[in-house]
């Protein structure tokens, strides 16, 4: 074995390549530090002469104990090519070479494993260093340095052995910085440490420089078994089997004169994308100087006047880098005596704002594809970038000064800053009338609580979850929303809540941060961004979209090759609709018509419906409710001209249109007790009705279609409603494209029950209006019996809609409204769910009934469109699966589309050329 090449020069790249085969492998082989100085190398940027001893050698080094066979010699010859290209000689006292010893894994683990720098100074290579530089003071503490770290990682001794005698020193002297010590405190100090070394381990600080290098070399390789080391293994899920390399490094200096220096520098601007270098350097400094701040760097700009040389120089190299990588590059470099030398590069950490435009630009500047640039965004940026953000430093500062209050289900994202009220009424007031920005607080929120929310810049509830009331319709108006915040104690009567020690009043400040699911006591500061002034990132989801259309980029599961998935959204309102379509969606997935029931001049209407004695009294009723519903609809199909419009007939239990039971009975009882009796007749009756009303597991009882099938009346005013808009509509010259949308459907009598009826009353309106258009009827798979029996069930339904809400609810037997405030957020903290359902669809479990209803509804109905509209149709794993099963679309809110139009491309892109069975 003693052929085998353990180390290989920074030249010597293309050996590795051959050797390993792929690139992926070089990065095994020689590590990311190591293959990224000898790329640099190959692509002729000036990188310091150096070489990489290989993972390879440290694996064997982890099984045997002792370096290989060989690899040492391999290591002295390399050592030699390197004194030959630097013209320096190791351990030479006139002209001396030093080296740095750098760990570098296949994976970046920082700071988990050991270096040691100025390897090569001994007491009389010090003396050399010192005539050549003339600067003792620099030299000395280089030296002292290399005793102390090498004394601590190579060694092994406790790093007070050092740092308590040189504390005790600048004491004596009267010293507090480092900056005070001179060349002869230095000087002293590199005895006082060789004296550590001597009597910590009974031997001296080794004075031959290979064995310097042959110790620090073990070194590195035991700290691949350091307890940092794996302890960071554990955590990233890093193998232990790939070991650490070992990079030997000339050192170059920055602090050799004026004509020296060093720096950093983004080739573009991290925070903004600006193609322009972004970067600080120091004359006559080291490296940490720079990053610690202790002297104010110069702009890099600034070089083109102090070293224009180098300057050009500089800007040559980085653009390379830059064109090689294709990326925007993170670089650090160093001028010894005016020749520049690269110390590393890679690819830079940005804003969510320079990730987008740094994407686009490199695509149209060639240099990478459309499609490079749109998996270079994560959806999560985008989100960033569509909702107020905190300023981070602020948040951090509140944190630290304890104004941190709880943490909750971060259910609708963004930032917002207001005065807490505590009930619906009150907020929008204040908000209303008194220009204030508000934040409704409430222990969980109903349909009649949307004013307040929709008058406030956020929501905040102590209980329920993901797909609460509070957080759907947060998120469907963009408004930020933090849910289930448990922590938090309201008490409604004293209007104030409680969290530990802190109590907000009503009007307190409070901010929300409903990214991240915090809330915090006070106003933290915020920047709102807007879609429209973004035009990189219209730019670059007009790309996306572009990638989604293509019509053979996705194979389903039968082998046929379609698009991609479109992005609808979930709209109730025209304003919403027309939202939509600003933010890119071609089409809505979900109208609620019941929050239209909601309306104040509609509310006492659609109770006086259904509390009606007859049929013929509920039709009366229906008929005032009707123009409402027509010019709604209306509304919504202008909006959307050209495109779907799905409308979903009522859906919820009625009791939940009808005045809250307990306060209804306390005004009763209290008319009683005073007694009242103008009027206490009709609240007892309306108590009485509201009774009647009451069903223990509301969410699985008279709702949906059965309630349609109970009370067909309301459902035909609604189909009525929709063909009169779309007739009307038509007329005018807007292209209309209605789907009637049947909720919770179980079996599929129920659609032969219903659907001929609406069906009847659908042709019979554009009979009287004597007109045509495009419509659909079809039905939401919620319930698990519906997907089972999905074949049967497309025999009448034209179109599916996985309402995964409810489906979730029902696959697991959770109550999507109590769950997370009780159980599910620990099952996550326990691992018993990888996720939470209600956020991210189960695909175990729920994505097999979605996938069994699209192959079984396709089977009966080849040309079945497939949607989902529930809370999982913005959230981007889901989407992708989604995208896997074959949706034609997904739908969400609205301010969710440019999220989801970015997480569908890359689905796109993910998958393409694979066909489902091959997905998992
Ligand atoms: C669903 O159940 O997923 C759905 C969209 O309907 P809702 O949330 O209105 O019950
Ligand atoms: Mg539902």
């Amino acid at each position: 074995m003693s052929d085998k090449k353990w180390v290989y020069l920074f030249r010597e790249v293309e050996q590795a390549e051959k050797y390993k085969g792929s690139w992926d492998g070089v990065r095994a082989l020689l590590g990311g530090k190591g293959s990224g100085l000898a790329d640099m190398t190959r692509a002729k940027v000036p990188v310091p002469p150096g070489f990489t001893v290989t993972t390879e050698a440290c694996n064997a080094y982890q099984a045997s104990g002792k370096f290989p066979a060989g690899m040492w010699d391999q290591e002295l010859a390399a050592l030699k090519e390197v004194e030959k290209e630097t013209g320096k000689k190791f351990g030479d006292p006139t002209n001396p070479l030093l080296v740095s010893c750098r760990s570098g894994a296949k994976f970046s683990m920082p700071g988990m494993m050991d270096t040691v720098l100025n390897i090569g100074l001994t007491d009389k290579t010090a003396a050399g260093m010192i005539a050549l530089t003339g600067n003792p003071r620099f030299v000395y503490d280089s030296y002292r340095r290399l005793v102390e770290m090498f004394g601590t990682v190579v060694l092994g001794i406790a790093d007070e052995a050092f740092e308590e005698p040189m504390a005790e020193y600048k004491h004596k002297k009267g010293y507090k910085l480092d900056t005070e010590m001179t060349a002869e405190d230095w000087k002293a100090l590199v005895d006082v440490f060789k004296a550590v070394v001597k009597k910590e381990q009974g031997f001296d600080f080794p004075q031959d420089p290979i064995k310097q290098l042959e110790l620090a070399t073990e070194a590195v390789f035991k700290s691949w078994n350091g307890k940092r080391a794996v302890d960071y293994r554990r955590a990233t899920n890093i193998p232990d089997d790939l070991g650490t390399a070992v990079n030997i490094v000339t050192m170059v200096f920055g602090n050799m004169g004026m004509d020296s220096g060093t720096g950093v520098a983004f080739t573009r601007n991290p925070s903004t994308g600006e193609k322009k270098m972004m970067g600080d350097y120091l004359l006559n400094a080291q490296g940490e100087d720079v990053v610690a701040g202790i002297r104010n760097a110069d702009p890099v700009e600034k070089m083109s006047q102090t070293m224009p040389e180098v300057y050009k120089q500089f800007m040559g190299i980085t653009d390379k880098l830059e064109k090689h990588y294709k990326e925007m590059q993170d670089v650090e470099f160093t001028i010894e005596r005016g020749k520049l030398w690269m110390l590393q590069t890679r690819n830079g950490k940005r804003t969510a704002k320079a990730a987008v435009t740094i994407a686009v630009d490199m695509a149209n500047e060639g240099l990478i594809s459309k499609e490079e640039a749109v998996l270079r965004v994560t959806p999560e940026q985008v989100d960033t970038l569509l909702h107020p953000q905190f300023n981070d430093t602020a948040k951090k500062d509140a944190q630290k000064t304890g104004k941190f209050l709880a943490k909750g289900v971060n259910a609708s994202p963004g930032a917002a800053v207001g005065q807490a009220y505590f009930d619906a009424d009150k907020a929008e007031k204040m908000a209303k009338e008194h220009k204030q920005d508000t934040i409704m607080v409430r222990p969980f929120t109903k349909p009649d609580d949307v004013h307040g929310m929709i008058a406030s810049k956020g929501v905040l509830t102590s209980e329920g979850g993901a797909t609460s009331h509070a957080a759907v319709v947060a998120r469907q108006f963009g408004i930020p929303c933090v849910v289930g915040a448990s922590a938090i104690k309201i008490d409604l009567e004293r209007r104030q809540m409680v969290v530990g020690e802190a109590v907000v009043k009503e009007g307190d400040w409070i901010s929300v941060d409903g990214t991240t699911g915090e809330v915090f006591l006070g106003q933290i500061p915020t920047s709102a961004p807007s879609l429209e002034e973004q035009t990189d990132l219209l730019t670059l989801l007009n790309w996306a979209d572009d990638i989604c259309a293509k019509g053979d980029i996705r194979t389903l599961y039968n082998g046929k090759k379609t698009r991609g998935l479109q992005v609808w959204a979930n709209a109730d309102y025209p304003r919403d609709a027309r939202r939509a379509r600003s933010y890119g969606a071609v089409g809505i997935g979900l109208c609620r018509t019941e929050h239209m029931f909601f309306e104040p001049e509609r509310l006492p209407t659609v109770q006086h419906m259904i509390l009606a004695e007859s049929s013929a009294e509920r039709t009366a009723a229906l008929n005032v409710l009707l123009p409402f519903q027509r010019s709604d609809f209306a509304g919504l199909f202008e909006a959307m001209n050209g495109y779907p419009v799905i409308i979903r007939l009522i859906d919820p239990p009625l009791h939940e249109f009808m005045p809250d039971e307990e306060a209804l009975f306390e005004e009763v009882v209290t008319m009683r007790v005073k007694g009242e009796t103008k009027g206490l007749a009709e609240k007892e009756a309306l108590l009485a009705s509201i009774r009647g009303l009451h069903e223990s597991n509301p969410m699985m009882g008279l709702r949906g279609v059965r309630l349609s099938i109970y009370m067909p009346e309301i459902v035909e005013m609604q189909v009525r409603a929709i063909f009169e808009a779309a007739a009307d509509e038509t007329k005018k010259g807007v292209v209309v494209k209605p789907e009637v949308m049947i909720p919770l459907t179980g079996t599929v009598e129920e659609l032969r029950w219903i659907q001929p009826r609406l069906l009847r009353i659908a042709k019979a309106v554009m009979d009287e209006k004597k007109i045509q258009f495009e419509y659909k009827f079809g039905t939401m798979i919620e319930i698990p019996r519906a997907a089972i029996t999905a074949g049967e069930i497309a025999e009448l339904a034209e179109f599916f809609s996985f309402g995964t809400n409810d489906l979730t609810q029902m696959a697991f037997g959770y109550s999507r409204d109590d769950a997370e405030r009780n159980f599910l957020v620990l099952y996550v903290e326990q691992g018993i769910l990888p996720k939470n359902p209600f956020q991210t669809i189960d695909r175990a479990g729920v994505g097999r009934l979605m996938k069994f209803a699209v192959e079984e509804g396709r089977a009966a109905r080849p040309d079945l469109e497939v949607g989902i509209c529930g809370e999982h149709g913005g959230d981007p794993d889901s989407i992708e699966f989604c995208h896997i099963v074959g949706n034609n679309y997904v739908s969400c809110s609205p301010f969710r589309v440019p999220i989801a139009r970015l997480a569908a491309a890359h689905s796109a892109l993910k998958h393409a050329g694979t066909s489902i069975a091959e997905d998992k």
